[in-house]
């Protein structure tokens, strides 16, 4: 009877080999890209302690209220969440490692997060993102090294959709003027809000102009700016950042509503939008965090930065048409079984001794259909080990890729450097 089957967690998807040549191509880029910025590795784990996301992200955003994959550890009952984001972990390490003791810091990472979000087309509850923080830093030089780090990486993968809107949200006391301000502009519009924007309005009132409701559009339009708000600090770092990314011709758009979901933002905020993945067409979000590395323990620290969306980079060069092909092996080997098969076995591993990628035939099946398969292994050639080869301590070789190619015996002792030197000599 046949069982029943078990299917992915939703939201949750599986890269097939199909797709992995572009995310393996994509993936590079980026390790080229952020090293030619200075940029060094880090991995910290999936897994943290719930308190750390509260304190890091903020009790009143979405990923804390709702997003977050939580639940208590079998020993304890220490209550542990699934990353939904780099920076606190980011953070956290730094802090317990004293990364930042002598010098500032330029670290990125690459890998899954999890947010239990409704499912839909570039929105997934477990997805990837590449983060990129510059800790130690004040700007705004930095903060324009990192957009105009993301306008390279545009350039390099070919996406010429993406557009930048940046703002400035100020300090601290400069948002809690605009607060006061905003909470009584939205009180006296009060019947035109929504639920969410209801709730938010006594906890966390400047993220109601995030909200994507489009029946608020007009609403939030005409609420105040963040910007009339500014001190003269923060214009400077603001101006200063404009400078920059003007020198650097790297075109943005000011958007004064822009304010970004988490809530340690200061100063800069960024995000890099396209047009051509409707409603999810956010590829990365950044800003500067200040206030974060003490608020989670660590001396005052100023530090920014960015991740990027890799589901959607995926999809935009998917869309484009961006084709990678799959990497395939150089040599199949094909055997006859018996003896002829240990002898195959032991030539497949010396000819990856000397550096060539190699799929040697497992299992039984006939001359014939192994052909087939390395035909459709992609391999430049078949390397035939049957009982005649064994006896002379020879293999056939067959080029499979080019059709009036005759085939040769070659010695064992001198198959690696045949097939390499015909390697050479095709891609010329
Ligand atoms: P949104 O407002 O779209 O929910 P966000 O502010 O929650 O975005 P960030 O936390 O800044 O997003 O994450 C940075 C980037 O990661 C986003 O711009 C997007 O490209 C990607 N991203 C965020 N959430 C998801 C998700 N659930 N599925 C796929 N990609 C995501
Ligand atoms: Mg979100």
């Amino acid at each position: 009877m046949a069982r029943e089957r078990i299917a992915a967690v939703r939201g949750m998807n599986d890269l097939l080999p199909a797709q992995a040549p572009l995310w393996e191509w994509f993936e590079a880029r980026v390790a080229d890209w952020v090293r030619s910025y200075g940029y060094q590795l880090i991995r910290t784990p999936v897994l943290e302690h719930t308190e750390l996301f509260v304190r890091g992200i903020g009790e009143v955003t979405d990923i804390v209220e709702k997003e977050m994959y939580t639940f208590e550890a079998r020993s304890s009952s220490e209550k542990l969440t699934l990353r939904p984001e780099f920076t606190a972990g980011t953070v956290r390490a730094a802090i317990e490692h004293s990364l930042t003791y002598d010098a500032p810091k330029r670290v990125w990472s690459m890998g899954p997060l999890f947010r239990h979000e409704r499912p839909q087309r570039g929105r997934f509850r477990q997805f990837h993102q590449v983060n990129v923080e510059a800790l130690g830093f004040t700007g705004p030089d930095i903060d324009a090294e990192q957009i105009a780090m993301l306008a390279r990486l545009w350039k390099i993968l070919g996406i010429t959709s993406a557009r930048l809107e940046i703002n400035c949200l100020g300090q601290l006391e400069e948002r809690a003027r605009h607060r006061v301000d905003l909470i009584s502009y939205f009180e006296q519009r009060r019947k035109l809000l929504d639920a969410d924007s209801v709730r938010r309005l006594t906890t966390n009132p400047m993220r109601i102009l995030d909200s994507k409701n489009p029946a608020l559009t007009q609403l939030l339009a005409d609420a105040p700016e963040i910007t009339a708000y500014l001190s003269d600090a923060s214009r400077r770092h603001f101006d200063g950042l404009q400078d920059l990314l003007n020198a650097a011709g790297v075109a943005f758009k000011v958007n004064p509503r822009l304010v970004r979901g988490l809530d340690y933002y200061n100063l800069t905020v960024f995000e890099w939008i396209t047009d051509e993945l409707g409603s999810q067409g956010t590829l990365c979000g950044g800003g500067r965090y200040d206030p974060l590395i003490e608020r989670l323990g660590g001396k005052p620290t100023p530090a920014i930065g960015f991740a990027i969306g890799m589901e959607r980079v995926i999809e935009c060069l998917t869309q484009a048409g961006h084709i990678n092909d799959a990497a395939h092996v150089d040599v199949y080997v094909v055997h006859q079984g018996g003896v002829t098969a240990p002898r195959a076995f032991l030539a497949a591993e010396q000819l990856r001794d000397a550096g060539l990628d190699v799929i040697c035939h497992a299992g039984e099946a006939s001359l014939k259909s192994q052909m087939k398969k390395a035909d459709t292994s992609g391999a430049e050639f078949a390397v035939i080990i049957g009982e005649n080869e064994v006896a002379a301590d020879s293999a056939t070789v067959k080029a499979l890729r080019t059709p009036s190619a005759e085939q040769r015996i070659v010695p064992l002792q001198i198959l690696a450097d045949t097939l390499i030197d015909a390697l050479v000599q095709a891609d010329q």
